[in-house]
This record gives structure tokens, C-alpha cells and sequence, in this order.
């Protein structure tokens, strides 16, 4: 059984489009696209005039590289939230398939698949939030055609070892893809499990620039998978992905200069996030900070409305993630700068018992 097996039959004698772009590129007059043939107005839109590659070579080549894979293993879209929407659309028959997820986990997953009409399963994250295997297999009907895995997970933190996801991959083949979220990796020890891709044909990785590669604003995510899979989901992408001045700004991130800005704030956020740990658990009105791999704290608080007030008076927003189930008491803090964490911790500092009620009544 090859892993295409898997997805939906139709797609596999669909004519993909074919656009201007793919079909000819290169020439000294090209009339072949309907764009403009002027420049728009402004530096920032050169080039703009014309429809961009819809997955360019040196993108392609660059992400293949820091990813140690070769480029047809590797799909590049808007964000690894693209890459999660084409995956279940190309794997989910609307009103019959089913995704697995464990929650407390990212919220696209389950949404993705509510848009296609795929069931989702819900295998939860055990009570220190570590992968409960057993319970995942359970989940695993004939109905399932992917299986999520985020690691480090969003929002808890915690990560899943290699051996872990190998175990779960082990058990998933001929059933389903087993398609493993790395966005927050690059802040964890632990190995990617792209390193699993040449032995199980069914296993995908997502990764992206957002986090780690500070370029959330120009939306570039990868999958990186089988060729096999990478060529299913090149059909169903939409015409130009990747606008022009994204895919610059993605190339300048991951140029020399940009690999080593990117280390140098991967080694502050590991630094600040131990001490940011540390400083929160000896807060009064702090029951626990836990234990996270990404550049963020799930922090549980006596009263986490106040706090969230609190930090909003004072300008600074956190996330609110009491309605993900077992972190009902709990706000997500993103590590930002030095100076950013010296002022959460500030304004945490001198919210007394009382500070705390009287917050708590305005809201
Ligand atoms: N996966 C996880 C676990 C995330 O937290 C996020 C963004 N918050 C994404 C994927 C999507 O990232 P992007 O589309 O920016 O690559």
C-alpha cells in the first residue's frame, strides 16, 4: 500500500490548474499572464507587476537545506496553517474521513477539518501532558486519515520524544499519516522527526518561519514529507502561493547574517524562558509554571481573569487560554525581550492579594 492510498481518490485524476506561470516563465516579453506590463508605484512593490513563481527554486533549495531534505520532499505555502488546510483537504472525503487530535492542543487542526466536514477525534493529552499512546491508538478508526501531533505543543509546551512519535508511527502504517507540527522546534532539544521521513512514507512534518525565523508577517510555512505526498499537495495548491516580497524577505532571513540573528534570539528566548520559569513560580498567586520547550509559558494563576486584567491595563497582552480543557486557570506567556519580561514580572510583582480582588471587581 503506498501512502496516496490514503488520500482521496478523486484528487488522484484531477487536472490540476496550470497557470500562466508554471507553464512559462523566463521570456524577455511575457504576454502570457495578463499582468501589467508597468511597475507598481513604490519600492516595496517591485516586480510586483508580475504573478510570482508559485514555488521558487531558491526558497525551495534554502528551506530544503536547513531542513536537510531535498526540495521535491518540500511543499512552501502561507504558513504551516496552509500546509494543515491542504493536507486535510487532500486526505478528508467531506462527511466521511476523520482527523485525530490531542487536545489541549492548536486550534487549526480541528477547525481545518470542521471547514472540510472531517470528524475530529479527540484522543486527550494525558494529566501532565504528555502523549497517552494507548488512548491515541484507540482513537485511530478506519474513518481516521491523519493523525496530528504537535511537538512542542501549543499551548501546554511540552514536547514528544522521536521514540515516541516513531512508536505512534509504527502503529499507524497503512492507516493513517501521521503529521507531526514542529512549529515552536527550534527552541526544544529535542530532534526533529524529519530525520523519521525516509523510513515511514507516511509520516509529515510541519515546520515554519513565523517563530523562530521572526518572519510570522510574511506567512512562509513548510511540509516536509514523502515527494509522493509533496507532488498530491502541489496539485491541489492554490495558483501563486507566495507573494514576491515574502519570498524576499524569507531568503534574507535565511541567509548567513539571518541564520545567525536567528540563533542569537533562540539562545536568548532558552535564557529568558528559565529565568522567566523560575521568576513566576515565586510569585504568590502563581500555582504552576509549566515546564515548556517553545518560547512560551503556560502559567496557572489563583485568579487568571485578574491577572490578564492586570497585564491589560498595564499594555500587555497575553493570551487567555482558560477554554482549553485542563488549563482552566491558565494564561500562555510568550517570552518577549529582556526588557518586556522585566515588566511582566514588574507589574506581577506588585499585584498584591488585594490588587488582585479589587482587578477582579472591575472586570
Ligand atoms: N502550528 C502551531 C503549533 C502554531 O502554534 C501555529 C501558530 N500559532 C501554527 C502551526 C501556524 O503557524 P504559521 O501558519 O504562522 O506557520
Amino acid at each position: 500500500m503506498s501512502v496516496l492510498d490514503l488520500a482521496r481518490p478523486e484528487l488522484r485524476t484531477l487536472q490540476p490548474y496550470s497557470s500562466a506561470r508554471m507553464e512559462a516563465s523566463g521570456g524577455q516579453i511575457m504576454l502570457n499572464a495578463n499582468e501589467s506590463a508597468w511597475e507598481p508605484t513604490g519600492e516595496a512593490g517591485a516586480g510586483c507587476n508580475r504573478y510570482p513563481d508559485p514555488q521558487p527554486q531558491p526558497l525551495l533549495q534554502a528551506l530544503a537545506n536547513l531542513y536537510g531534505v531535498q526540495a521535491e520532499q518540500l511543499f512552501v505555502g502561507r504558513g504551516s496553517d496552509e500546509a494543515i488546510d491542504l493536507l486535510v483537504r487532500a486526505f478528508c472525503r467531506a462527511g466521511q474521513d476523520a482527523i485525530v487530535i490531542q487536545p489541549p492542543t492548536f486550534g487549526m487542526y480541528a477547525v481545518c477539518a470542521r471547514i472540510q466536514n472531517a470528524a475530529v477525534i479527540e484522543a486527550p493529552l494525558a494529566e501532565d501532558f504528555s502523549l497517552d499512546i494507548p488512548a491515541l491508538l484507540a482513537a485511530v478508526t478506519p474513518a481516521v486519515k491523519l493523525v496530528f501531533l504537535c511537538t512542542p505543543n501549543n499551548p501546554s509546551g511540552r514536547s514528544i520524544s522521536c521514540a515516541d512519535i516513531e512508536q505512534v508511527a509504527q502503529a499507524l502504517a497503512d492507516k493513517a499519516l501521521l503529521v507531526v507540527d514542529e512549529a515552536y522546534i527550534e527552541f526544544s532539544d529535542q530532534p526533529s522527526a524529519i530525520g523519521l521521513i525516509a523510513r515511514y512514507e507516511h509520516i509529515a512534518v510541519l515546520r515554519t518561519l513565523s517563530k523562530a525565523w521572526a518572519l510570522a508577517g510574511a506567512r512562509i510555512g513548510s511540509l516536509v514529507a514523502n515527494s509522493e505526498v509533496i507532488a498530491l499537495i502541489r496539485r491541489i495548491m492554490p495558483p501563486y502561493p507566495l507573494p514576491l516580497p515574502c519570498v524576499a524577505a524569507a531568503l534574507a532571513a535565511l541567509s548567513l547574517p539571518g541564520q545567525a540573528a536567528a540563533r542569537a534570539h533562540i539562545a536568548i528566548v532558552r535564557e529568558q524562558r528559565a529565568f522567566m520559569r523560575r521568576s513566576l513560580v515565586a510569585l504568590p498567586g502563581v500555582r504552576a509554571v509549566l515546564p515548556s520547550d517553545a518560547n512560551f509559558l503556560a502559567v496557572r494563576f489563583d485568579d487568571a481573569a485578574a491577572v490578564y486584567q492586570r497585564l491589560l491595563q498595564a499594555g500587555i497582552v497575553v493570551r487567555d487560554v482558560r477554554r482549553y480543557p485542563k488549563l482552566q486557570d491558565a494564561l500562555r506567556i510568550t517570552i518577549g525581550t529582556p526588557d518586556e519580561n522585566a515588566k511582566v514580572l514588574a507589574i506581577l510583582e506588585h499585584m498584591t492579594a488585594d490588587d488582585r480582588r479589587a482587578a477582579d471587581g472591575s472586570v
